[in-house]
């Protein structure tokens, strides 16, 4: 990034503001009618995507406005989910929520920092471990948790001393494992889409994920399993072909080492 004058960094912050805007929620344990910032998608500018299926964009990082946070009950959830509530989850969360000690979230700023953000998944992780959603919820808020701590190391490498960043990796690779976890569990119990993604897409996610965790192997099967596909999506499978080979050397530099 380098050196980035007031005047730049001024820039950045106004382009940034000028891609959200505050979408109206009612939230269904409290049913309070408040404002989180959203990201107009009509601004957003491609810059591609990481191996895992992490979207890049110019000028701002979607996915730290993806959680939406109640200001006065604390109920958290990606934005996708946070109206998905049946009776009995409503109840488990109103029994576990004052557990959060009336820590509250501040929404009135106009865009988030990462640490922001960061808070607001905090909060999303806390519910989820409160009622039975499915697995799939729980880990596909741990991928994008783990992906704004990603975007933080990105955005934030030039301020953070050693040490924050060894926190980071670590705090990121927790949430990816999580997620990981969590995702390989769901293909076996839940009917797809599972977490808007079709099964390639899932597959491919899961070795990508395996193959950031140091699994080699088993991102080496899940590929072949995908590979091996007759319907699998061309787009899917070229991403798959690529990752492969990177495999492939990690799994032989593995072997070269006696691991
Ligand atoms: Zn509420």
């Amino acid at each position: 990034m380098g050196e980035l004058s007031i005047e730049e960094y001024n820039k950045i912050i106004k382009q940034e503001e000028a891609c959200l805007f505050p979408k109206s929620y009612v939230c269904p344990i409290c049913d309070e009618h408040f404002k989180s910032l959203t990201v107009r998608s009509s601004k957003l500018y491609s810059q591609g995507m990481d191996e895992d299926l992490r979207p890049k964009f110019r000028w701002v990082d979607p996915i730290k406005y993806e959680v939406v946070v109640c200001p006065i009950c604390g109920y958290g959830a990606l934005s996708r989910y946070f109206n998905e509530m049946i009776p009995v989850w409503r109840k488990m969360l109103q029994n576990g929520m004052p557990s959060f000690n009336n820590e509250r979230v501040f929404l009135g700023g106009n865009r988030l920092s990462y640490d922001e953000s960061l808070k607001l998944y905090e909060f999303a992780c806390r519910c989820n471990e409160l009622a039975a959603f499915k697995g799939s919820r729980k880990a596909y808020t741990y991928l994008k948790r783990g992906w704004v701590v990603r975007g933080k190391l990105y955005a934030e490498s030039d301020f953070l001393k050693p040490e924050e960043k060894e926190g980071l990796k670590i705090e990121e690779t927790r949430c990816l494992e999580l997620a990981y976890d969590g995702f390989m569990k769901a293909i076996s119990e839940e009917d797809f889409p599972i977490a808007g993604m079709d099964e390639d897409t899932l597959m491919y996610l899961c070795s990508a994920l395996a193959n950031r965790l140091e699994k080699y192997a088993d991102a080496m099967t899940l590929l072949s399993r995908l590979m091996a596909s007759r319907t699998v999506n061309p787009r899917v499978k070229d991403k798959a072909f690529d990752l492969k080979e990177i495999v492939r050397e990690r799994l032989k530099e593995q072997e070269a080492n006696g691991q």
